[in-house]
Parts: structure tokens; sequence; C-alpha cells
């Protein structure tokens, strides 16, 4: 058994912001009580929380785990070792591996690694179409038998409207997510960072923010036509959230995420450094705006990583030629402090939410996300004020790709303890 005492738990879900002990037994949460209420005797293992916040298991909705097909950029084991690191407790992983997660044995053999050598729970999202190619539907039924919580073509958006309506369809009766990665290829044809003002001086093709809107708004129309439930994955133009606003003032079953880096930075911070080349781009400074408005006010459903290793010889080449993405795992939750936090745009609260509760509803498993007796003992122990720098060369990470390295934050993960084992510590 081991006890959880002194902390500050927050959980979203009931509503919980008080000092309270914790006592977990194997893979459950078997009591919680108020602070000092349990004694500790020799076979009760104990963490002292005094002065950190004790939450709900962290849930990333969007990561790139790169097995099978590019260990060399990152491994389920290190990939989970990164997202524990970070605080995360469960990871969704991109289908866009090598081969494409398309069928049940690929999900098998996901979920065989992550029980193998993972440190977090990982939740393989299966691609929308065969080989996410956008001709085919994928062999959804089959791989939400295997354990997928989701479809997405990510890395491209389900190539036509046809088939989007097709996988809605097809997934409305499964009751799983369609994850879209919102893009309209036609308009981003060949663009490495957003179109604007930025761009021109750069002299880099830029994409306009209408390349993701545009598809978000097809999507949107589809949600509706289907009634389908759609999740818009990695959002970063006003104009998309827009699109999202509307569809939930008509109670469309729409929800979306927003990344770290979208939340943080702006088209005017890209240099010619490949660390800050993804997809979508960093948007424009009003687009910042628009999603930390969301963020506080309910519209924006998770915060979500889109942690995207690439290995040096990869990325560490010009700005054109460099593969989209960057790492998100050990950098989220103290952005998230930096940005909305300590500036007061968010609660603590609203924040613990978009990391928790939020994602759990995205995927529909929010009453199986509380601290209570009977639950899963997935928690998250963070800090408010720890000072600390992040140095990318002692990521967990096989990969080093981070426009946030050597930054100083305040406020770090401290502990993540997954199905009641510490999986990492400070
Ligand atoms: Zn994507």
């Amino acid at each position: 058994m081991l006890l959880i005492k002194n902390g500050r738990v927050l959980d979203p879900a009931t509503k919980t912001d008080a000092s309270l002990d914790i006592l977990l037994d194997g893979e459950k949460i078997k009591e919680v009580a108020p602070a000092g209420k349990f004694s500790s005797s020799q076979d009760v293992q104990v963490f002292d929380a005094a002065g950190l916040i004790v939450a709900p298991g962290f849930i990333d909705l969007h990561a790139h785990l790169r097995e099978p097909g590019q260990e060399s950029s990152e491994t389920i084991e290190t990939g989970t070792r990164a997202a524990a690191r970070g605080g995360f407790t469960a990871v969704c992983c991109m289908p866009n591996t090598r081969p494409v997660n398309d069928n049940a044995s690929v999900t098998r053999f996901i979920l065989d690694r992550a029980k193998a050598g993972g440190s977090a729970r990982v939740w393989p999202i299966g691609a929308a179409s065969a080989a996410s190619k956008g001709e085919s539907i994928a062999e959804i039924a089959a791989m939400k038998q295997a354990g997928v919580v989701a479809v997405s073509d990510d890395g491209r958006p389900i190539a036509t409207a046809k088939l989007a309506r097709q996988v809605m369809e097809y997934c409305r009766s499964l009751d799983l997510p369609v994850i879209e990665h919102a893009e309209d290829v036609s308009l981003a044809a060949n663009a490495v960072m957003r179109e604007g003002v930025t761009s021109a001086r750069l002299g880099l093709q830029g994409m306009p923010a209408a390349a993701e809107s545009v598809c978000v708004a097809r999507d949107v129309q589809l949600a509706q036509l289907t009634g389908a439930r759609l999740h818009i994955a990695h959002l970063s133009a006003k104009e998309s959230l827009e699109q999202v606003r509307w569809a939930k003032s008509r109670s469309l079953r729409v929800t979306c995420e927003v990344t770290p880096h979208h939340f943080t930075l702006i088209d005017e911070d890209v240099q010619y450094d490949s660390r800050f080349k993804m997809n979508p781009p960093l948007a424009a400074r009003e687009d910042r705006e628009a999603l930390l408005a969301g963020l506080a006010d309910g519209a924006v459903d998770a915060i979500a990583t889109d942690h995207a290793p690439h290995e040096p010889a990869l990325k560490d080449v010009e700005f054109d030629r460099a593969p989209f993405g960057i790492l998100g795992f050990e950098t989220a939750l103290s952005l998230a402090l930096e940005q909305l936090v300590h500036t007061s745009r968010i609660s603590l609260l609203r924040m613990v939410e978009l990391f928790t509760t939020g994602p759990a509803r995205v995927l529909g498993i929010e009453n199986e996300k509380k601290i209570a007796a009977g639950h899963q003992a997935d928690l998250t122990i963070f800090s408010l004020d720890r000072s600390w720098i992040y140095n990318v060369n002692d990521s967990s990470s096989k990969s080093r790709n981070s426009p946030f390295d050597g930054r100083t934050f305040k406020g770090a993960p401290v502990a993540t303890i997954v199905a009641g084992r510490i999986v990492w510590k400070m």
C-alpha cells in the first residue's frame, strides 16, 4: 500500500480542493480522507506531498511514440518514460507509425510493447483510412475490439469529405471519437510556416490560417450531418475555434485540443531554426489570444502535447527540409503553469481539468477518472513554485527537438503514479 500524505488534492471531477490523504492499495484508490487520518504502519509506503498538488493522472490525447518503425526517434519505452516525467499517466498515440496502425495486429503490438516496457498507460488511436491514405476506410471495428480509443489519419486530414462522412457514420455506431488533423492540403502545399508578415520577411513559404479552418468547417458540417463525435486536434487558428464554438452552441458533439506551443509561441518567434517548425505552424498573435480565451472559457476541452520526436539526423537540417514536430511531454505542465496559471488567465483547477477530466470527456471516460475510493490509482503530483531549467539533453526522449531547451520554469512535475506504482519521481 502507498499513502500520499498532506497534499493539496485538486480534482475537477468532484470540484475538490482540499488537504487530503490518499491511500492506494494495489492498482486502486482504497480511501481518501482528511489529512492526518491514516496512521502509518509497516506495510504502508509513505509519500509526503506537503506543499504539492495531487491531481488525477494527466491524459495526453495526442502523441507520437514512433514505434513500430521509427525507433531511432522514439520507442514506446522512451516515449512513455518522457511522458511520465511530464506528469502524464496515459498517452494516446497517433497511428502514423510504420506500418500505420490501421489494423488490430498493429494495435495489439503497441499494447504489448506498452505492457512490457511502458511507464505510462498507452491508449492507441487507430487510422481512419487504410494506411491513412484516404482511399478506403480502415478496419475500425476490429481495432476497437483490440483497444483503440479513437480514430485519426493524423499527420494529414481525412482526405475527402466523402470518406470523412463515411468514417464518422461508422464511428458513430461504435461510439468512437473521430480526431481530425484539420488541414486543407491544397492550401497548405509546400508551406513550412504560417503565412504572414514573418513568413514574407524570412522568405519562407507560408500557409494561411484558412488551411486549417476550412477543414474544421467541413468536419463540423459533417459532424452535424452524422451525429458523430468529432475532436479537432492541435487547433491553432482563431477561425477554427469560432467553428468549434458554433458547433458547441448547436450542441453538436464537437471538441478540441490546444498544444502548449500554440498557446505560448507565435509566428514571430520563428527563426531559421527547425525547432520552431511544426504542423500546424505557430500562428499569429491574435490566434494565440483567441486560444487563451478559449482555454479560459471552456471552448477548448483539453491541452494535448503533439509530442513529435525526430532524431537529430532528421531534424537538424535547414528549415525548409526539416520534418514538422517538436517534443512536448516534459514541458507541457510547466508551460501551462507559466502561460495560464501564473498569469492568472485561468484557475489552477481549470488547468488541471484541461489535463484530466477534459481529455477524459473527449474519450467518453470521464466517469472513470476521479480521486475516490475504488477508482484507478493514477495520480499526478506537481509543484507550483519549484524553479528548474529544461535541459533537453537530459530528456528521457530519444530525440532533442525542443524550442524550450534552456528555458527556466516555475513549477514542475514531482511524481507520477500509474496503477498505484510510482513510475517516476523527481
Ligand atoms: Zn497532426
